[in-house]
């Protein structure tokens, strides 16, 4: 069986094909600009893969889409499927899932954030296989958390925005912090734009700075210690662009463990390696995560 996924960033829009064992067969990318430009793009890619002239087998049987938020994923909201109020000025309140429903017509769709999508993929496919309760953060331009408890992903009141913890502010550290709407909060001072920021270079040119990573880490793994204390995850993974500087995660483990201060004694925190690790996928677990999404949205 083949069915259509959709990573839709802030960036790009990655639009592909792939089976149920999750290998991807096809796939284009789109640059994100306005809707007005980059959603008949993607329309007509997937209008190319439902085509009458195919044969059964050669046509997608669903739609996973990993969107970027934050989003409406409360099914039966009159706002389902929306982006909501995202920086994004071009992209704010566009209804992306009927959107690609108007479009496409009745075939089944399945529509969750990115990061729990990344989960998704990890869980089926990656680092967090079998596991029923994990944690997904990506820590590139802005800061993202998706998280998975019973197996299912956490929606709840709206989804999980845990970017934007509060943060305490490491003695000696007095940038002001990048958020918008909360100044030093989780993203406010360890995303990829606060790096650049507080440092005068972006975060690849600060490779040979140790006291960048310090101080990085220290929020990471303050973050991720009120995480994993209220999610109590069996895993925790780390992506996007940021975490690409492999020293980060030795020292993330290492304040996580002193923050954690031996409060609680588990074999995940006895094996720190593999609690904290990276994702598994090579950054296709979006897309992946996505044919999931189509399968399970199929299935039903
Ligand atoms: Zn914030």
């Amino acid at each position: 069986m083949l069915y259509g996924a959709l990573e839709a960033g802030g960036t790009k829009m990655i639009c592909a094909v792939g089976n149920e064992s999750g290998q991807i067969l096809d796939q284009v990318i789109i640059p994100t600009t306005t809707p007005d430009e980059t959603m008949p793009k993607v329309i007509e890619y997937f209008k190319s893969k439902l085509d009458d002239s195919l044969p059964d087998d050669e046509k997608i049987q669903g739609l996973g889409i990993a969107c970027f938020g934050p989003v409406d994923v409360r099914e039966g909201s009159k706002t389902y499927g929306n982006i909501l109020n995202t920086p994004k000025i071009a992209w704010r309140n566009f209804p992306m899932l009927k959107t690609l429903k108007d479009a496409l017509g009745d075939i089944p769709m399945g529509f969750d954030t990115n990061v729990n999508c990344s989960l998704l993929g990890e869980a089926t496919w990656g680092s967090a296989k079998g596991l029923n309760d994990a944690v997904y953060i990506t820590i590139g331009i802005g800061i993202g958390m998706g998280a998975i408890s019973g197996g299912n992903p956490i929606h709840g009141m709206l989804h999980p925005e845990a970017g934007h913890l509060m943060m305490s502010r490491v003695p000696g550290d007095d940038y002001k912090g990048h958020c918008p709407s909360h100044g030093a909060c989780f993203e406010g001072m360890a995303c990829g734009l606060a790096i650049e920021e507080r440092w005068g270079k972006p975060a690849r040119e600060l490779g040979d700075r140790p006291e960048v990573w310090e101080l990085e880490a220290k929020y990471i793994a303050q973050a991720i210690t009120d995480i994993l204390l209220i999610l109590s995850p069996q895993k925790i993974i780390l992506g996007g662009g940021v975490m690409n500087h492999a020293p980060l995660f030795p020292l993330v483990r290492k304040y996580v463990l002193e923050y954690v201060n031996e409060y609680i004694d588990t074999k995940e925190l006895r094996n720190i390696n593999s609690f904290i690790a990276p994702a598994a996928l090579n950054g296709y677990q979006g897309v992946m995560g996505a044919i999931k999404l189509a399968e399970s949205a199929a299935a039903e």
